[in-house]
């Protein structure tokens, strides 16, 4: 949209605000409100100054001063605020010489879309996220210094048992692994995630189906595949509006990776493939029909898995969930068939929706630093011939010790990941898309958070411990 078509559409559609959008390198929307009176061409062309400081891992007080980039082709209708108000997502530019600020990752995703194109193996990359989240009734929580406590509702938490029978008659809600499909009153939130579905559809989001999971009280809603930059701003938009819609229900969701212990965890499964001259790279007569580089990408993602672990997995708690048993995978194997390993290539009959899908991602991810950081693993698998080895079809959550030994695992923990990413990140930075300042930058960040967490006792350690 040109500036000029923006002013239009405000004036026609009586808008009062302008929500200006962008996303901190923990990958939390962030967002502040100018009346519709003070915008007009002059003001989106120059873009809007803020104060950069106050946003973790970005600048320091001596020069906080940062500029947001609107991008006019995102502009939508919130759904949510009472006044009428036009929300714009934007990337960010150091104010004096107008360039991309290495540490925004929306400007690390756009840089990630042109490295593909100058690199002459594609023109377009696609990304399809599934992002699963729990909705809970009533989470009470309080996080004070040094003190961090965590209530959720008595109902869910007793499903966090496999002694169901123990339970007595708990009425309709699904037993334990039981919530994948029975319809309602089991799956009591047909009308909550049909209200987030249509929410996103009227401000113009592509979506096509959602559904219970199978964990209590887990839920996945679809959104149809696009283009990296764009489709990271569509992941933001499908956690804001879930967020809001659960909040209206009187309802709390969260896309933390495992919130409960003992059941299926949340994950983000990733789909990718790379498009040239108007044809799938990806579709080809190897194996599962993939083309020789769509298994070179597989190889490049198997080969950098613990680096690509930091931004795909950024939590303490994505760990969690990485572990056997849940559908997460831990084995950096690959396979047509199972679910059980780090990528698979989902069935598909029709070479256009050839695609390779990354299943340790979560939903804790940054999606703009997880998107960019995968395809970059995979185009240096391609530039590389990053042999993946031979496909895994077999559950490889059975597999004996001696054959489980010689397969390479995902990271157990944040810090193991920052480690590898410390260790392990040239291929990030080809074409200047990462930048070591950044890189470090986000070491610095999540380090705090593995401190926080590792400093604390937990709650297990006082039934291990406490009496000893
Ligand atoms: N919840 C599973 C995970 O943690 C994924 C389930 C599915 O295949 O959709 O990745
Ligand atoms: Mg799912
Ligand atoms: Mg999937």
């Amino acid at each position: 949209m040109s500036t000029k078509d923006v002013i239009k559409l405000m004036k026609d559609e009586e808008v009062a605000y302008l929500d200006v959008r962008f996303t901190d390198p923990r990958g939390k929307l962030q967002h502040v409100t100018v009346i519709a009176d003070e915008v007009d061409e002059d003001f989106l062309e120059e873009g809007f100054m803020f104060d950069g400081s106050s946003i973790a891992g970005w600048k320091s007080i001596e020069a906080s001063d940062m500029k947001l980039v609107f991008d006019l082709d995102s502009v939508y209708i919130d759904p949510f605020y009472a006044e009428k108000t036009l929300c714009v997502h934007c990337s960010i530019a150091e104010p004096d010489t107008g360039e991309a600020y290495d540490r925004d990752p929306r400007g690390t995703a756009q840089k990630c879309e042109a490295y593909l194109k100058s690199s002459g193996i594609g023109d377009a990359c696609y990304m399809g996220p599934e992002a699963e989240f729990f909705l809970f009734d009533d989470v009470k929580y309080s996080v004070a210094p040094n003190k961090v406590s965590f209530e959720i509702d008595a109902d869910h938490a007793a499903w966090n048992t496999d002694s169901d029978f123990e339970m007595g008659n708990l009425g309709h809600r699904p037993t334990y692994k039981g919530g994948y499909f029975p319809v309602n009153p089991s799956d009591d939130g047909q009308d909550i995630r049909s209200e987030m579905l249509s929410t996103m559809k009227r401000i113009g989001m592509k979506v096509d189906k959602h559904h219970h999971e199978v964990a209590t009280s887990q839920h996945e809603l679809g959104l149809i595949f696009g283009t990296l930059t764009k489709q990271a701003d569509e992941l933001q938009k499908y956690k804001y509006i879930v967020h809001n819609v659960a909040q209206a229900y009187g309802r709390s969701a969260t896309f933390m990776p495992k919130p409960i212990a003992g059941d299926n965890g949340s994950g983000m499964h990733v789909n990718m493939s790379i498009w040239k001259d108007g044809k799938p790279l990806f579709a080809g007569d190897k194996y599962a029909d993939l083309s020789q580089e769509a298994l070179y990408f597989i190889g490049g993602i198997l080969k950098h898995a613990k680096t690509l672990n930091a931004f795909t997995n950024p939590s303490t708690n994505s760990y969690k969930r990485l572990i056997p048993g849940f559908e997460a995978p831990v084995l950096r194997a690959y396979s047509a068939r199972n679910r059980s390993g780090c990528v698979r290539i989902p069935w598909t009959e029709s070479p256009k929706a050839k695609r390779v899908e990354a299943r340790f991602p979560d939903p804790s991810a940054n999606p703009y630093l997880c998107f960019s950081a995968l395809m970059m693993a995979g185009l240096d698998g391609i530039k590389n011939k990053i042999d993946p080895g031979e496909a895994m079809d077999k559950n490889l959550y059975d597999l004996p010790p001696e054959e489980l030994a010689d397969i390479p695992t995902v990271c157990g923990s944040l810090r193991e990941a920052l480690d590898a990413l410390a260790a392990d990140h040239e291929f990030l930075l080809a074409g200047d898309v990462f930048t070591k300042s950044q890189i470090e930058g986000y070491i610095e960040l999540k380090m705090e958070e593995v401190q926080a967490y590792e400093h604390t006792p937990h709650p297990v350690e006082y039934g291990l411990y406490y009496s000893c």
